[in-house]
């Protein structure tokens, strides 16, 4: 596997929409480590064409430097890409700006791209998504992009109509063991009945638009408006005897899609809800059962498009936290499906320290002081201090005392009566 940053460029029809298809499409053989904001920049060389969005993606590929060129430029073509003019306006342009720490020339490549040090539409993103980088002969990222400060750019913001629509016609087509539907009672749910009826294996999924009674832990709502959310669930059948970390491994998975994803490091608060800024954005529900066969069922549901405004004050979704830049549901759920399957096959490993360790990563709740709370009790209050090897929840209560909890039937809430600590 090989680091690479591409550079995306495109002036020519719906520009956006261009840079969007781009990244599907290398999201479908690639991980994808990070995704720049977009940037509007005035023309460099050329004839007179209107101004382009530029934008700079991390890709780790299976993929040689020449097989990723060859397939970035099938890419083009798919987007009617046509090079009549040198330079001239293009729909969609990809070129390769690192891959590793190699560097070579050839008559159909070069890496690092030429003119990557002097083109601030490139060097503008780069530095947002990785300020400490250096390329392989030693300069500075940073160096560099302060040099072409005189360039303008600037962020770039669309309308917000850009709504992925074809999300679910898009899911679809990801994989063939995912089964995507406009409308559900709960994800869960479905896959639950298709497991009975024997028409469900290992690692299937069930994704869609929206979910009518969406729930969360202890028997909880979770709200699954039409077409603002990532409402998914995977069937896992144990190898082994259920082991409760199930839930942490997805957790893990969710948290690096959405760093990827959105540029943004998300939180986790124990036992799995995502935050970001002391709100929930995710939730995960681990639904496992031994009869007739082991199997258990990992739901999550990510609030991503709209916003809840003061229905839900605890809640946030991934574009109020990702302005401008708004989520690809398509790839989110594309990068998550991998990750989720990476992460599930630690977890049948029973490498649970590995699990713990890449969760701890994300986990908010160190050092505040809680309380626990079992249907509208609050049984205990301290200071969290971490969580043990089985994923109890270590607190330090008053006069000395130490308590672990497990994640079962409780809730954790801030004693000051918030959500999640905000991280300063
Ligand atoms: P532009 O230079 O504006 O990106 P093209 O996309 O038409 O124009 O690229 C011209 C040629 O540049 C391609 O045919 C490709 O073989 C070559 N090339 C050399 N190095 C790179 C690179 N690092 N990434 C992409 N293309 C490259
Ligand atoms: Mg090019």
């Amino acid at each position: 596997m090989a680091k690479t940053y591409l550079a995306l460029g495109s002036n020519l029809g719906n520009r956006a929409q261009y840079l969007r298809q781009a990244i599907r499409a290398l999201s479908r053989d690639n991980l994808i480590l990070a995704i720049s904001p977009i940037y509007e920049t005035a023309p460099m060389g050329g004839p007179p064409q209107a101004d382009y969005l530029n934008q700079v993606i991390v890709l780790e590929t299976a993929w040689t430097p020449f097989e990723l060129l060859r397939r970035c430029q099938v890419i083009e073509q798919e987007a009617g890409r046509q090079r009549i003019i040198q330079d001239g306006p293009r729909t969609l342009d990809i070129d390769i700006v690192l891959y590793e720490r190699q560097m070579f020339s050839s008559s159909t490549l070069t890496i690092p791209h030429p003119r990557l040090g002097s083109r601030r539409f490139v060097l503008e993103p780069l530095y947002r998504i990785d300020p400490a980088l250096t390329l392989p002969a030693g300069q500075s990222i940073e160096s560099l992009w302060r040099q072409v400060q005189d360039q303008s750019v600037r962020l770039w913001s669309n309308d917000g109509s850009a709504k992925d629509a074809d999300f679910i016609a898009a899911a679809s087509r990801l994989t063939d063991s995912l089964v995507a539907a406009d409308s559900l009672d709960s994800t869960n749910s479905e896959l639950r009945r298709l497991w009975a009826r024997g028409d469900a294996e290992d690692g299937m999924a069930v994704v869609a638009e929206q979910q009518t009674e969406g729930r969360g832990r202890l028997g909880r709502q979770w709200i699954s408006p039409k077409g603002s959310g990532l409402y998914v669930s995977v069937l896992v059948q144990p190898q082994r005897a259920m082991d409760p970390l199930l839930g942490f491994a997805a957790a893990v998975a969710l948290s690096e899609t959405v760093s990827a994803v959105t540029g943004i490091k998300p939180g986790i608060k124990w036992p799995n809800d995502g935050v970001i800024m002391g709100k929930k954005y995710a939730g995960i529900l681990v639904e496992a059962s031994k009869t007739p066969r082991p199997h258990a069922i990992v739901g999550v549901g990510v609030n991503v498009h709209g916003s809840f405004g003061n229905a839900v004050p605890t809640a946030t979704t991934l574009d109020q936290a990702t302005e401008p830049l708004r989520v690809d549901r398509t790839v989110l759920l594309d990068q998550f499906l991998r990750r989720l399957a990476y992460w599930i096959g630690i977890w049948q490993q029973a490498r649970n320290a590995e699990i713990l360790a890449n969760w701890r990563v994300f986990h908010v709740l160190p050092g505040a002081f809680v309380q626990i709370w079992q249907n509208d009790v609050a049984l205990m209050q301290g200071r969290v201090k971490d969580v043990d090897r089985y994923g109890h929840l270590i607190l330090d209560t008053e006069g000395g005392h130490t308590h672990r909890v497990t994640a079962g039937e409780v809730s954790v809430r801030l004693a000051d009566g918030g959500y999640a600590p905000i991280p300063h």
